[in-house]
């Protein structure tokens, strides 16, 4: 399998819009990989994580045929994961000779984008998700796991493990340290190959960042309670994303104390093989 990331920001993106706090003044100055879009994700070029309002920006920087994209797993209702409106893209008279979009969301982003999928037509649609049932995406070339994340309950949270040509992945972008039946529901499911954190927090020098979202600290608990639970292990590659700058890091400044510790720090373009 492969992940590209898109977008490796929180809601306000990095530097954040309007600010003028020192993270976001540095990581403008610094530029590059400091300089981050909305969080959003695309598997082996055909599976997408999450569809925010930066979807346009991203398909035009990337080069992305997103003619071929047909599925779209979608953590969580919050904007910076789903902007629903722009779903209306995919509908004939806006775009063309593309396959029929299918998104996978639980209850409010379920709510969120059937208005939208219902009048696209051409065999658009969104199959609502639960956390605990698993289902076939992409043809069935995916098998997907929806399990609870901890992050605002209103949003129908998810975090997903997914299983594709005999890898497994874990996306878990919105959510806290795992509630336990996640920890469960991912030891049935099966060892991870690659696992994606949420770090919000960056290095957690701002808070304790254990509930809504995590930091390098909290990551480093949870994958050790992984790595105990036998679904993780040395070998599992492992990435941390969705900064903020109310994490306090920049990339630059997060970048050799994560890597120091086997984390991956992501960037907007980043690509991973595992
Ligand atoms: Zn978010
Ligand atoms: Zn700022
Ligand atoms: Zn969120």
């Amino acid at each position: 399998m492969k992940i590209q990331y898109f977008g490796t920001a929180a809601y306000e993106g990095v530097p954040a819009l309007f600010c003028g706090c020192d993270v976001c003044r540095r990581s403008a100055a610094a530029g590059g990989r400091n300089l981050r879009t909305r969080q959003q994700a695309l598997v082996d070029g055909v599976l997408l994580f999450d569809f925010n309002a930066d979807t346009v920006c991203h398909a035009q920087k990337y080069a992305v045929d997103f003619s071929k994209i047909g599925d779209c797993l979608i953590t969580h209702s919050h904007c910076d994961h789903l902007y629903p409106d722009d779903a209306e893209i995919a509908a004939h008279g806006y775009s063309y000779g593309h396959l029929p979009l299918h998104f996978y969301a639980a209850k409010d982003g379920y709510e969120k984008l059937r208005p939208f999928t219902d009048k696209m037509g051409g065999g658009a649609g969104v199959t609502l998700v639960e956390s605990g049932r698993q289902f076939f995406a992409a043809g069935g070339k995916y098998r997907v796991l929806p399990l609870p994340a901890d992050h605002d309950a209103a949003s129908s949270p998810v975090v997903y493990a997914v299983e594709g040509g005999g890898k497994r992945m874990l996306y878990a972008h919105d959510t806290g340290v795992f509630p336990e039946e996640t920890f469960s529901g991912l030891q049935k499911f099966g060892r991870l190959d690659f696992i994606s954190f949420d770090c919000t927090g960056c290095l957690g020098e701002s808070g304790d960042w254990r509930r809504g979202h995590m930091s390098l600290k909290t990551v480093k608990e949870v994958f050790a309670k992984l790595c105990a639970l036998g679904v993780a292990d040395e070998f599992t590659v492992k990435a941390v994303s969705h900064f903020s700058h109310n994490g306090g890091q920049t990339y630059d400044e997060m970048r050799a104390s994560a890597e120091a510790e086997g984390y991956i720090v992501a960037y907007d373009g980043l690509e991973i093989a595992f």
